[in-house]
C-alpha cells in the first residue's frame, strides 16, 4: 500500500511525515527506511505478529509494509504546471490513497498561505488542482471515444457517461462524490482519476484542542462534514504530539498515549484507516524460519492468497490449513490446536479472513 501525503504549505505535513516515519524507525521490531528524502517505508504494527514472534522465536520477522510519500509543493496552479506542479500530480497518480493534511490549528507565528485558517477553503484549493487535472484527462478520453464511435456505435453510452462525469467535475466536485455503477467505475480503470482516490483527512489540531476539545473544534467539525458528504475518512491528529512521541521507547509512548486516553499512535490510526478504506486485511504465516504478515484485499480466496507467497502455490493449490489467532494463543501450539480439532482444512472457495494463520498445501 502506498499513501501519499498532500496539503497546503505550513499545515504540518512535514512534521507529520517525519514523525510517522521516525516512529517506525524507533521500534526494534518494525524497521523503517528512507528511500528518498520524501519517501519512507514503514512496517505495519500488528500485535498478533508480535505474539507469534514470541511463540516461535523465528529466524526472520517480516511485518507488512507500507510506503508514505510526502508530496509537498502541491499549491494553487499545480494543474497548470506552475512550479513543479505536474510532477506532484504525477506522484499522486501512483498512490493507492491520499492522506490530506488539513490545518485546524491557529498560530499567528506560522503564516497560512491564504492568510487565515479555513479548512473548507483549503480542501477545495487542493481538490480543485486534482479536479482540473482530471478534466483534462476526461476531455482527451471523450475525444478518443468519439473518434472510435464512428466504427462502433455502442460507445455512445460511454461518451454519455464521460460527459456527465465531466459536468460534475466542472462544478468543482471531485469524482469521489459522483455516483457510479460498478460498470462505470470499471470504465475509469484506463483513465485513473486523481479525485477518485480514497482520501483520509488528517485534521491537524493544536495540542490543547486535541487533548480537550476535539468535538467542539469548529475547524475539525467542518472537515468531518466534508468527509461525510464524499464518504472519505477523517482522523483528528496532532502533528506536534506525534513528533514528541516519535522518538520515545515503546513503554514511554504507551504511557503518554494512555494519558491522552488513546490506545494507539497516529501512525497506527492512519494505517488502520488506510486498510479499512482500501478494503485490506492481513493473513499470517508462522513457523521457526519466519513469522510474516501478508496484505490482501477483503474477499480474496485461498488460492489467490497463496499466490501472494509464490505463483507456484496458487497454480498447485490443494488446500489451506487455517487456524484462528485466538485459538493458537489459547492452546499454545499448532499441534495442540490440531488435537482440539480446531485446525480447519479449507478448499479453493475459502474466503480468507483477517488474522487467519495459514499453512498452504500445494503440488509443485
Ligand atoms: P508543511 O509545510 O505542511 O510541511 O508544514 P510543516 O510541518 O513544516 O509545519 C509548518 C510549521 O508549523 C512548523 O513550524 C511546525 O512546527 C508548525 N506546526 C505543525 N503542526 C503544528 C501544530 O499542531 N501546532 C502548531 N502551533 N504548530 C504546528
Amino acid at each position: 500500500m502506498k499513501l501519499g501525503m498532500v496539503g497546503l504549505p505550513n499545515v504540518g505535513k512535514s512534521t507529520l511525515f517525519n514523525a510517522l516515519t521516525n516512529a517506525g524507525a524507533e521500534s526494534a521490531n518494525y524497521p523503517f527506511c528512507t528511500i528518498e528524502p520524501n519517501v519512507g517505508i514503514v512496517s505495519v504494527p500488528d500485535k498478533r505478529l508480535d505474539a507469534l514472534a514470541e511463540m516461535y522465536h523465528p529466524v526472520k520477522f517480516t511485518p507488512a509494509t507500507l510506503e508514505f510519500v510526502d508530496i509537498a509543493g502541491l499549491v494553487k496552479g499545480a494543474s497548470k504546471g506552475e512550479g513543479l506542479g505536474n510532477k506532484f500530480l504525477a506522484n499522486i497518480r501512483e498512490v493507492d490513497a491520499i492522506v490530506h493534511v488539513v490545518r485546524c490549528f491557529e498560530d499567528d507565528n506560522i503564516i497560512h498561505v491564504d492568510g487565515s485558517i479555513d479548512p473548507a477553503r483549503d480542501i477545495e484549493t487542493i481538490d480543485l488542482e486534482l479536479i482540473f487535472s482530471d478534466i483534462e484527462l476526461i476531455d482527451r478520453r471523450i475525444d478518443r471515444t468519439k473518434k472510435a464511435m464512428k466504427g462502433d456505435k455502442s460507445l455512445g453510452a460511454v461518451v454519455e457517461f464521460l460527459e456527465r462525469l465531466k459536468a460534475h467535475l466542472e462544478e468543482g466536485r471531485s469524482a469521489r462524490s459522483f455516483e457510479m455503477t460498478e460498470d462505470e467505475l470499471d470504465l475509469l480503470k484506463e483513465t485513473p482519476l486523481l479525485s477518485l482516490k480514497p482520501v483520509i483527512y488528517a485534521a491537524n489540531l493544536c495540542e490543547d484542542d486535541f487533548r480537550n476539545n476535539i468535538d467542539t473544534n469548529a475547524n475539525y467539525k467542518k472537515v468531518c462534514e466534508i468527509a461525510a458528504a464524499e464518504k472519505s475518512a477523517v482522523l483528528p491528529i496532532c502533528a506536534q504530539i506525534e513528533a514528541e512521541i516519535s522518538d520515545m521507547d515503546a513503554e514511554d509512548k504507551a504511557m503518554f498515549l494512555s494519558d491522552l486516553g488513546l490506545e494507539t499512535s497516529g501512525l497506527d490510526r492512519i494505517i488502520k484507516e488506510g486498510y479499512a478504506l482500501l478494503g485490506l486485511i492481513s493473513f499470517l504465516t508462522a513457523g521457526e524460519p519466519e513469522v510474516r504478515a501478508w496484505t490482501i484485499t477483503k474477499g480474496t480466496k485461498a488460492p489467490q492468497a497463496a499466490g501472494k507467497i509464490h505463483s507456484d502455490f496458487e497454480r498447485g493449490f490443494i488446500r489451506a490449513e487455517v487456524v484462528s489467532f485466538d485459538d493458537l494463543m489459547q492452546y499454545g501450539s499448532m499441534s495442540a490446536v490440531r488435537e482440539k480439532g480446531l485446525a480447519r482444512q479449507e478448499g479453493k472457495e475459502y474466503v480468507m479472513q483477517d488474522g487467519d494463520i495459514v499453512l498452504f498445501k500445494f503440488n509443485v
